[in-house]
C-alpha cells in the first residue's frame, strides 16, 4: 500500500495524480498567496535541476513535495528550452535511483506497476554466483535497456528465464529512474506541452529562474545543430584530436577536454572511443568505463561538460587562437556559433531557402 511519503517519493505515479486530483486545485489556483510555499518548492526543484544540484525529497511536508512536483513540472516545459527540460528530468531520474536502490521489495513492484504498468516480480535466484532480486518481462526490459551503453545491459548478457529477465534491486532502480526520465523528455514533445505557456500569475517567482537560463543558455542553446559539424570544432579540440591520431599521450585533462566535447556536441559512446584506438596505453574496457562515466551513464549519472577556455589555457591546451576564440569563453560556444555560421553559408548556398 503507498502511503503519502511513498507519492512524495516517487510524484510521477498515477496514485500520486489521484491524490492531487482530490485537492480540485488549478494550475491558477496555486498562484495564490496561500499557496506559496508549493510554488516556491517547485521552483527550487527547477533551479537545482539547472544548477545541476541533486533534488533532495522533503519528507516533512508530503502533501507540498506531491503539489509541487507538478507544477515544477509545468515550469520546466514553460521554459522553453529542451535543456532545461532535459536537466530537469535527469534530476528526477537521478533522485528516483537513489530512492528505489534502497526501497523495500513491495514498493519496489507498486511502483513500478503503478509508474508504468511494469510487473515485477520478486525473487531470489542465484546463477553461477550471481544473485538476482527481481524478475522483468522481456518487452518492459527492452523498453529502456538498450538506451544503455554498457555490454552488461544487452539481452545476450542477462540471465533469461520463460520470458523474464532477472535482475538485482539496483538494476531495477536504475531501469525505473530512466523510464521517469523518459517519460518527462517524451511528453514535452506532445502537442498540448508544446503550446503550454506559464500563467503570468507565477511571473515573479520564476524571475530568478528566468534570468538562469538566459545566462546558462549560451552555453547549451537550443539551436545549436543536431549531429557533428566537423569544420566547426574549436582549435584546441582539433589540436588533441591530431595528437590522439599521431598515438601520442595525453594528459588527464586533455582526455576530460576531448570526451566531454565530444559527448556534449551529440557524439555517442561508440565513436568517441575510436578516437582513443591508436593511443599507446589504450585498454577499451578501461576507455570505454570513462567515456560513459563522463556521458552521464554510469556512476553518479552527471554529465560533465567541458572545461572552460580559462581553464584549458591554465593547462596548456588553448593552442592556434583564431578571431572567433578572441569572442568566446567556451569551446562549445565556439563549436555552436561556427556550425550556426556554417549551416547559415549553406542555406545561402542552396538560394537562401532554408530547407526543413
Ligand atoms: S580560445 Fe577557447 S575555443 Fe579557442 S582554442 Fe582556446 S580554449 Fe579552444
Amino acid at each position: 500500500m503507498l502511503t503519502r511519503e511513498d507519492l512524495a517519493k516517487y510524484p510521477f505515479l498515477r496514485k500520486a495524480s489521484s491524490f492531487i486530483e482530490g485537492y480540485g486545485l488549478t494550475l491558477r489556483d496555486l498562484a495564490a498567496p496561500e499557496y506559496s510555499g508549493i510554488v516556491r518548492r517547485a521552483v527550487e526543484r527547477v533551479r537545482d535541476s539547472i544548477e545541476g544540484r541533486r533534488i533532495v525529497t522533503d519528507w516533512k511536508d508530503p502533501e507540498t513535495e506531491i503539489l509541487a512536483y507538478p507544477l515544477a513540472l509545468a515550469f520546466a516545459y514553460g521554459l522553453k528550452a529542451g535543456w532545461v527540460i532535459r536537466r530537469f528530468a535527469t534530476a528526477e531520474s537521478k533522485r528516483c535511483y537513489e530512492l528505489l536502490k534502497m526501497e523495500d521489495g513491495q514498493r519496489l513492484i507498486e511502483v513500478a506497476e503503478d509508474g508504468f504498468g511494469w510487473r515485477l516480480e520478486q525473487n531470489d535466484v542465484n546463477v553461477e554466483g550471481r544473485r538476482f532480486d527481481f524478475a522483468l518481462g522481456v518487452t518492459e526490459y527492452l523498453e529502456v535497456a538498450p538506451q544503455f551503453h554498457s555490454a552488461n545491459w544487452k539481452l545476450v548478457n542477462r540471465y533469461l528465464l520463460r520470458g523474464r529477465v532477472h535482475l538485482k534491486q539496483s538494476e531495477v532502480a536504475r531501469l525505473l529512474s530512466e523510464s521517469v526520465k523518459n517519460k518527462i523528455v517524451k511528453r514535452a514533445a506532445a502537442e498540448e506541452v508544446r503550446r503550454f505557456e506559464v500563467p503570468e500569475a507565477f511571473g515573479l517567482y520564476l524571475e530568478e529562474v528566468r534570468r538562469l537560463v538566459e545566462k546558462k543558455g549560451r552555453f547549451y542553446d537550443e539551436e545549436a545543430p543536431v549531429g557533428l559539424v566537423e569544420e566547426a570544432k574549436p582549435p584546441c579540440i582539433m589540436a588533441i584530436i591530431s595528437d590522439l591520431a599521431a598515438g601520442k599521450s595525453l594528459s588527464h585533462m586533455a582526455r576530460f577536454t576531448i570526451t566531454t566535447f565530444m559527448i556534449n556536441v551529440g557524439e555517442n559512446v561508440d565513436n568517441v572511443l575510436k578516437l582513443f584506438r591508436s593511443v599507446a596505453d589504450f585498454d577499451e574496457g578501461k576507455a570505454r568505463y570513462q567515456i560513459e562515466h563522463i556521458a552521464g551513464r554510469i556512476g553518479s549519472r552527471t554529465k560533465y561538460a567541458p572545461p572552460k577556455c580559462d581553464v584549458l589555457r591554465s593547462f596548456g591546451l588553448c593552442v592556434g587562437v583564431n578571431a572567433l576564440c578572441e569572442r568566446v569563453r567556451h569551446p562549445l560556444q565556439y563549436y555552436k556559433i561556427r556550425a550556426r555560421e556554417i549551416a547559415r553559408g549553406a542555406v545561402r548556398a542552396r538560394g537562401g531557402r532554408k530547407v526543413a
